[in-house]
């Protein structure tokens, strides 16, 4: 494993490379549930009061939610500058290195949520930092 979950100074738990990791390489799959657009709404109003949530929209219809069966890529932490990011094949979401990423570095996506949902804050601490978690 190239990965360890721990603290993150940005928000909660993070992941962190535990070797370096070279540009293009695919760290892990997003793995969870697969769950309807239906089924998503539900449960974010759920996770709303948690404040908690692990979906990820896989394509139009379907999403993942790595609160069951997910493993720790569930815990890549938002920033508006990723060194990773999320690619959908064959409806499998994998994580890929954007840049090389050195050990001990947090790996961070960027979460792009979409504009019109509700917004969330960010406090990534980018030079680019569009404060908002949402897709602009
Ligand atoms: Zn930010």
């Amino acid at each position: 494993m190239h990965t360890i979950v721990k603290d993150s100074h940005i928000h909660g738990l993070g992941v962190f490379a535990t070797e370096d990791i070279p540009e293009g390489y695919r760290i892990f799959e997003y793995t969870g549930e697969l769950i309807s657009r239906e089924e998503e709404n539900r449960r974010e109003l759920e996770n709303d009061k948690t404040g908690v949530t692990y979906i990820y929209q896989l394509n139009d219809h379907e999403s993942i939610d790595g609160a069951k069966n997910g493993n720790d890529s569930r815990f890549v932490n938002h920033s508006c500058n990723p060194n990773v990011e999320g690619i959908v094949e064959n409806n499998h979401i994998y994580y890929v290195a954007l840049r090389d990423i050195k050990r001990n570095e947090e790996l961070f996506i960027d979460y792009a949520f979409d504009k019109d949902s509700k917004p969330e804050m960010c406090h990534c601490g980018a030079k680019n930092c569009r404060g908002l978690m949402n897709a602009v």
